[in-house]
């Protein structure tokens, strides 16, 4: 049992609210400070029984309390993590965090109370949760916002790509070179403008239907993943190294998808030889830290960031088909999933992709 001497009382009374309080419940000795938080003049605290500082609907539970705290008196703390008013002389309720403090003296036992006025924290985690939720709500919106606008300007798209086709069926030939050549342009356009949609179709509906996670095999899932690129894999003469990996709760189909754009990119993004790719993964703190590593073309230290950006990209679609939606697919996935993902990589040499999921999912 820890004993405290009056010099330490008087040591922290200037800080906190300080309240002495014997085995009946009487307040035996109040600081400045509780009297200016709970609203009473001086000496007015004192001789009164605590419970007049408690809201009325807890005092007939405080009396139990305090007698349990004097029955086993121990250095306590309350109000972390649970809401704890105090009750001011006006009656209004006060959020308060509360330290306790046996004394001991010769004859009688008391309890040190410090208490501490946490209204202004209570506000600002207030204004965080609004913030989050306003957050959460703008996102969502956002999110609808671009999916309907990608589905309505399909439609058009569609009228436009049908009559270039249409076009360059029918007069492929019959006009000038020019002539051909634009039309090409228009579909090409549409082409690239149809695909660029699509992906931001995909883009946006990832996390917008919750679905329950389950328990993942990577190993199994990875296997599935290495089938349906099987084509991709051959044609390009790539060798896949893969270590032991975890099982982890996750939403499948996202880690499936995060693991082929991956990996396509460590096949794609080469200039020559057989792209080879290693995938690994380790613990590190709570997190499992997964490595998708290849020898291709590398990436710039500028733009190490950038890449993980909608519709972002380093090459021309002539050099490396693509959109430059991949990687910020990968991303929005790790982020749903709460982990982090980045690059770190050597121009000519190879890149690593790192990205980490909290172990809470093991
Ligand atoms: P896309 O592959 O369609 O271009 P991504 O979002 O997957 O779109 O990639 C964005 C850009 O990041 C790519 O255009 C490329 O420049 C770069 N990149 C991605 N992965 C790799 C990699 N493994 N090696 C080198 N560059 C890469």
């Amino acid at each position: 049992m820890k004993v405290l001497f009056l010099e330490d009382i008087l040591a922290e009374a200037a800080l906190n609210a300080m309240l002495v309080v014997n085995k009946e419940g009487t307040i035996t000795l109040a600081n400045p400070t509780a009297e200016v938080l709970f609203g009473y003049k001086k000496g007015e605290l004192t001789g009164q029984k605590i419970e007049v500082l408690v809201p009325e609907r807890f005092r007939a539970a405080h009396v139990e309390q305090r007698d349990s705290f004097f029955a086993d008196p121990k250095i306590r703390s309350l109000g972390a993590g649970r809401d704890l008013f105090g009750c001011k002389k006006d009656g209004t309720e006060v959020p308060i965090e509360i330290g306790l403090n046996p004394i001991k003296t010769a004859e009688e036992i008391f309890v040190l109370a410090s208490v501490i006025d946490i209204t202004e924290r209570k506000k600002i985690e207030q204004k965080l949760k609004d913030s989050a939720k306003e957050i959460a709500f703008l996102n969502g919106q956002l999110e609808q916002y671009a999916y309907i606008t990608s589905h309505d300007l399909k439609e058009p798209l569609r009228a436009m790509y049908s009559y270039a086709a249409l076009l360059e069926k029918k007069y492929k030939e019959k006009l000038d070179k020019n002539a051909d050549d634009y039309i090409n342009f228009i579909v090409g356009g549409a082409k690239r403008m149809e695909s660029l949609i699509n992906d931001l179709l995909e883009y946006t509906h990832i996390g917008s239907k919750r679905k329950p996670l389950t328990k993942t095999d990577c190993n199994k899932l990875l296997e599935t993943v290495l089938k349906n690129l099987k084509v991709v894999i051959s044609e390009n003469n790539a060798k896949v190294a893969c270590d032991s990996l975890p099982e982890i709760f996750t939403d499948e189909n996202q880690i499936s998808v995060l693991f082929q754009n991956l990996i396509v990119n460590a096949i794609k993004f080469t200039k020559h030889g057989s792209p080879e790719i290693n995938i690994s993964c380790k613990q590190e703190g709570s997190d499992w830290l997964f490595a998708i590593k290849d020898n291709g073309i590398g990436i710039p230290k500028e733009q190490k960031e950038r890449i993980f950006q909608i519709f972002q990209r380093l090459h021309t679609k002539e050099e490396y088909e693509g959109t430059g939606i991949g990687l910020a697919i990968c991303k929005k996935i790790v982020d749903l999933h709460g982990g982090k993902i980045w690059v770190e990589s050597e121009e000519g040499k190879g890149s690593t992709f790192y990205f980490t999921l909290p172990m809470i999912y093991s």
